[in-house]
């Protein structure tokens, strides 16, 4: 029997894995569309109960010990509130006719059923999370307890099979729910390393690595875009003067700014290093980038920088453009020229911007 529930629960436990990593985007696995998500959750949980069952531990003619109300509970986590009906569906109808159809069969399969139901119902009003799982599954048996209490013959036989059901029911839950919590637990760090190792500390633009992928990832569409730089105006000066801390609000403020102006033009900002930002223009030719361009400037000239001493300041900018594959056609090359365009800003006066317009195709 001891063989029985290990080989039960192995089923259980590989499954579960089984149907929660794909979801974790972390695999080269397929997935059509999120969209479809909890139909397959569900399904996919639903086959795991139908095969739990099938390699059961039969104790009584109602009571067959396998991890279903789990998996039905598990499937709510994963894959959101159509997932448990689906799932609790599929287990119920096959444990009505599994064995051949009985009343005891017609009862147990509805109760699982029901419980699919009731927990899809619930998650639809309260989404169901790792943190409150525990609270569906409890029900799932509180609920199966009882109607298994109804009918049992009230001998110890009875009692102990509903004993055994509540016991093999939580721990085969609460093994699963550890791992599947731990698991879940890392991909959320995973997700969050991810995060800050492409996000700059101080403004939250992209970083200059975040900055390459986007523009490689632009460079292989083999569409128009432009490149544009920027680089606060005597900077060093503003650091000098006010000290550290006021350079970093200024930074930040000026991200706001650039993001700002920016986003109607879909342009993808990122600070590069230092004082020294980038804005990537899809789709955006060398007239309009320039046009772009004097927009952000302007943003940054046109309004004082107020720094937490109260004091307002003036900062201004100067820019550089390349654009692809009028400019250049590699990475390398267009950012370079886009640095030449800048340098030829500031040394013609600064709070400018300068397109590089010679036609060097490469
Ligand atoms: P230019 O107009 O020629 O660009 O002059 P600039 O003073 O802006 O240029 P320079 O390259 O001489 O100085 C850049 C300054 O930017 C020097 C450095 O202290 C400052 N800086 C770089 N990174 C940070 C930062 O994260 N925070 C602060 N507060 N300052 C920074
Ligand atoms: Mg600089
Ligand atoms: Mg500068």
């Amino acid at each position: 029997m001891l063989i029985d529930f290990i080989i039960n629960f192995c089923i259980l436990f590989t499954f579960a894995i089984l149907i929660y990593i794909p979801f974790q985007n972390r695999l080269n696995v397929y997935i059509p569309s999120t969209r479809y998500n909890p139909i397959i959750v569900g399904i996919l949980s639903g086959l795991t109960g139908c095969l739990l069952m099938l390699t059961s531990i039969n104790i009584s003619d109602l009571v067959i010990l396998d991890g279903r109300m789990a998996v039905i509970a598990l499937s709510g986590v994963l894959g959101g509130p159509l997932a448990p009906i689906l799932s609790g569906t599929i287990i119920g109808v096959f444990r009505i006719f599994m064995y051949g159809y009985s009343t005891s069969a017609l009862i147990a399969g509805s109760t699982t059923i029901i419980a699919g139901l009731v927990i899809g119902i619930w998650s639809w009003k309260k989404r169901m999370t790792f943190q409150n799982v525990s609270s569906y599954f409890g029900y799932s048996i509180v609920q199966t307890s009882i109607v298994l209490g109804i009918l049992g013959n009230w001998k110890l036989e009875g009692w102990l099979a509903i004993i055994s059901f509540i016991l093999y029911s939580i721990l085969s839950f609460s093994i699963i729910f550890v791992v599947l919590k731990q698991l879940n637990n890392l991909f959320e760090k995973i997700k969050q390393i991810e995060e800050i190792s492409v996000t700059d500390y101080l403004t939250g633009l992209n970083n200059n690595r975040k900055f390459q992928e986007y523009t490689q990832n632009l460079l292989s569409k083999n569409e128009v875009f432009s490149l544009l730089l920027l680089d606060i105006d005597f900077f060093k000066k503003v650091n000098d003067t006010y000290g550290h801390p006021v350079g970093d609000e200024v930074l930040k403020e000026l991200a706001l700014r650039i993001k700002d102006t920016s986003k109607p033009f879909r342009g993808i900002v990122s600070r590069n290093g230092g004082e020294e930002f980038s804005v990537l223009l899809s789709d955006t030719t060398d007239e309009k980038s320039l046009e772009i361009a004097n927009l952000i400037r302007q943003a940054i000239e046109k309004k004082h920088f107020q720094i937490s001493s109260g004091e307002k300041l003036q900062i201004t900018i100067s820019g550089g453009i390349s654009t692809f594959p009028q400019n250049a056609v590699t990475f390398h090359e267009l950012y370079k020229l886009a640095d030449e365009a800048l340098y030829l800003a500031k040394t013609s006066g600064r709070n400018k911007v300068v397109h590089i317009k010679q036609n060097k195709k490469t």
